[in-house]
Parts: C-alpha cells; sequence; structure tokens
C-alpha cells in the first residue's frame, strides 16, 4: 500500500506541501536617510499646522504601524502639538491581547494615556442577543451592523466636541484609499479630516518606526501587517495586499469599517 506522504509533491528534496506559507513581514527601506528625514520634517509640519488652525484635534489610532508612527510625531511634537492633538483608541471588545498591550507600551513609553471609547453595552448586548457572537461572518450588513456598534458610534462620541480629526491611512493600502488627500470633510461630522501619511509607503512607516524606537504591536511580527478585530483580522501570506487579512471573506471593494464612509465609492 503507496503510503500518503508518497503522493505529496516533493520539492528540493523536501515535502513542499506540509510547509506553512510564507508570512508578511516588514518591508526593507531602500531610500536614503536624508529622503526620510524629509518626510519627518513634512509630516511634523502637517501636525504644527493642524494643531495652529484647530483648538480641539483628535486622532483616532488603531494602535497598528501606521498610527504608531503618528503617535510618536504627535507624542515627540512640539509642546503644541502633544497638547492640542488628543489621541485615543475605540476598544471595541474584540480587540487582540497584542493590539491592548501597546496601550501599556505607550504609557510606559511616553508617560500618555491613550482615551479609550468603549461601545454602549446595551447595544452590544441586544445584537448578540438577536444575531449571536460571530455574526458578522454571515452577510456585510450583520458585520457592518457590529462595527457600527463597536465602532462607529463610539467614534462618534469621541469626535462629538472635535473641530478636526486625524487618522493614519494611506494611499498604497488598498483600492478603497488610492485616491486619498491629505485634508478632506468629514461631511457626516462637518468637520476636518486629515491623512498625514497619505503619500508614505509601507517601507518608509517601518523605518521611521525602527529609526525612532517606537514600540509596535507585537502581532506584525506574526504576519499582521494590518490590525483590527481579533475575529476580523488574519495573518496574510507575503506578497498579499497589506489589507486581504482584513474581512478577509469580503471583497475588496467593501473593505471599511464605517470610519472612513467617503472612501468606498457608491
Ligand atoms: S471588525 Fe469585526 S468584531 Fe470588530 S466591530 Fe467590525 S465586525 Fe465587529
Amino acid at each position: 500500500m503507496s503510503s500518503v506522504i508518497s503522493e505529496i509533491p516533493v520539492v528540493d528534496g523536501s515535502v513542499s506541501s506540509l510547509r506553512p506559507p510564507a508570512l508578511w513581514t516588514k518591508p526593507a527601506y531602500a531610500g536614503t536617510i536624508e529622503a526620510l528625514e524629509v518626510k519627518e520634517r513634512e509630516l511634523a509640519e502637517r501636525l504644527s499646522g493642524i494643531a495652529a488652525r484647530f483648538f480641539r484635534a483628535r486622532f483616532a489610532t488603531s494602535l497598528a504601524a501606521e498610527d504608531m508612527v503618528l503617535t510618536d510625531a504627535i507624542l515627540r511634537g512640539s509642546p503644541a502639538v502633544r497638547a492640542g492633538i488628543r489621541v485615543f483608541t475605540l476598544n471595541t471588545g474584540r480587540l487582540h491581547a497584542e493590539t491592548l498591550a501597546v496601550l501599556d507600551k505607550v504609557e510606559t513609553h511616553y508617560g500618555y494615556t491613550i482615551e479609550q471609547f468603549t461601545p454602549d453595552q446595551e447595544a452590544v448586548e441586544n445584537y448578540l442577543k438577536k444575531n449571536g457572537l460571530n455574526a458578522f461572518y454571515d452577510s456585510v450588513d450583520l458585520r457592518k451592523s457590529c462595527c457600527g456598534i463597536r465602532k462607529v458610534e463610539p467614534l462618534n462620541r469621541a469626535l462629538s466636541h472635535a473641530d478636526a480629526w486625524m487618522t493614519g491611512q494611506r494611499r498604497e493600502q488598498a483600492v478603497t484609499r488610492a485616491e486619498l488627500p491629505f485634508e478632506e470633510t468629514d461631511e457626516s461630522r462637518g468637520i476636518p479630516k486629515f491623512n498625514p501619511l497619505a503619500d508614505w509607503t509601507e517601507a518608509e512607516v517601518w523605518a521611521y518606526l525602527s529609526r525612532h524606537n517606537v514600540p509596535v504591536n507585537a502581532l506584525h511580527e506574526k504576519g499582521y501587517p494590518s490590525i483590527g478585530c481579533e475575529p476580523c483580522t488574519r495573518a496574510v501570506k507575503a506578497g498579499e495586499d497589506v489589507r486581504a487579512g482584513r474581512w478577509w471573506w469580503e471583497s475588496k471593494d467593501s473593505k471599511e469599517c464605517g470610519l472612513h464612509e467617503q472612501n468606498i465609492k457608491h
């Protein structure tokens, strides 16, 4: 009787199908330090400009790589920038332990407490009673409804007194972000929304984090370039789109959580 192993394709003398796929790893930066310094100066100018124009600017951090660049640039920025742009996060109740650990890392590294906004418990319980714990896998509508309760409503509360807000989105992250401007209008709130890293590459983000010894989410070392809620995020394979692990069961053009609704062309 032939063994199962003998039927598995063999490459270079090894059993190829038993190897786990290579996962995403941090990209290498091929540019010069001078070019990176230009990017950093531009970023500092953008942040100073926002802090000078607005009294109650807010930065919504997901605690992932891009947002750690902005967190670092704000918290090590001028006193006006550090005091003028408040950093908060949406603690959805479904985050990885590694993501929550970033809150402590920031506290230790910068002496700064990132404010947490949590979902309305009654709304969460009603959703769970009606739909079950992981109903977001069943349809885009149920997924958006979960994001609405756990992310969008807390975001609305976080921004209720803000006169501008800011994100770490980049153009090259997804088809839905290809035309991302530095400044846009958040139509639903009637305030400006800034994307100061819109023109940054993934390699520049990682070069910055390394150069400034910025604390990062441990999941990045496990193949996660982009990180959201635990049940809706997985590691991605080398060469895959960096947001392929977010809501991986949905089509590319619906992959936004409602925080950046204007990215989706209706
Ligand atoms: S990302 Fe997933 S778990 Fe998190 S709020 Fe959206 S649907 Fe719910």
